[in-house]
């Protein structure tokens, strides 16, 4: 069986206090101990998260970039987070690839850098409402994820965030039948692009407006093996999440 996998994306939130603050309750929390769970806070603060968080609990990155070293600025590479014990990226939120105009190919080749170096990635699909309108929504996000096949032997470090776009942050939550379709038409797609045992073991997790009301019903889905929380993640209903299970 998949080991449940929740992860928080705190995107451009937060500061020294507050994330102190999340992280003191977490680490007070009674936590599932069959959940992964991993928190994403901006890079300026991925240091401290990790110094504070108790072991056990992970922490991601929001992005990482694909060359080792050198005149990148801005940039933070694979080595670095390894130094700084980040054992997570997440790469391919759909606000990278819409606002920074992230394509599937640096997407791509960002994921094989960081899989190369050792760092788990939470990758990220979805698509648009005009998409999904359209009937697109399976072509677009298995189209985003052959870019990533291509270049890749080894899925055992890769979750796959599914996040339609229409539902990240609007309140719009996909609706279990919804969400349940995409995620077994991704699984049906890893069998048949990489492999059976790749499409058994790969967890696909959900993100856009997981709520602690909502995580209950999605989690019982058979191809839903966690979330990706935004908003709630900033707030003790985080914990409730987790432990959607129990
Ligand atoms: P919300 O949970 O705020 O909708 O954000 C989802 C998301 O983008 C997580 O990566």
């Amino acid at each position: 069986p998949r080991q449940f996998f929740v992860g928080g994306n705190f995107k451009m939130n937060g500061s020294v206090d507050s994330i102190k603050k999340i992280i003191g309750y977490l680490n007070d929390a009674k936590l599932d101990t069959n959940v992964e769970v991993v928190i994403a806070p901006p890079a300026l603060y991925l240091l401290l998260a990790r110094e504070h968080l108790k072991p056990g609990l992970e922490v991601a990155a929001q992005n990482v970039f694909d060359k080792p070293n050198g005149a990148f600025t801005g940039e933070i590479s694979v080595d670095q987070l390894k130094d700084s014990n980040i054992t997570w990226t997440l790469l391919g939120h759909s606000e990278r690839r819409v606002i920074l105009q992230e394509d599937d190919q640096f997407v791509a080749a960002k994921t094989k850098a960081a899989l190369d170096g050792g760092i788990g990635v939470i990758l990220c699909c979805g698509e648009t409402l005009e998409q999904r309108e359209n009937n697109k929504t399976i072509d677009v996000v298995t189209s985003q994820l052959k870019a990533v096949k291509d270049k890749l032997q080894d899925w055992s470090k890769i979750v796959i965030a599914y996040e339609p776009i229409w539902a990240i942050g609007t309140g719009k939550v996909a609706s279990t039948e919804q969400a349940q379709e995409v995620h077994a038409a991704i699984r049906a797609w890893l069998k048949k692009e990489v492999s059976e045992k790749v499409a058994e073991e790969t967890r696909i997790i959900y993100g856009g407006s997981v709520s602690e009301k909502n995580c209950k019903d999605l989690s019982k889905q058979t191809d839903i093996d966690g979330f990706l929380v935004g908003g709630a993640s900033l707030k003790p209903a985080f914990v409730d999440i987790i432990n959607s299970h129990l």
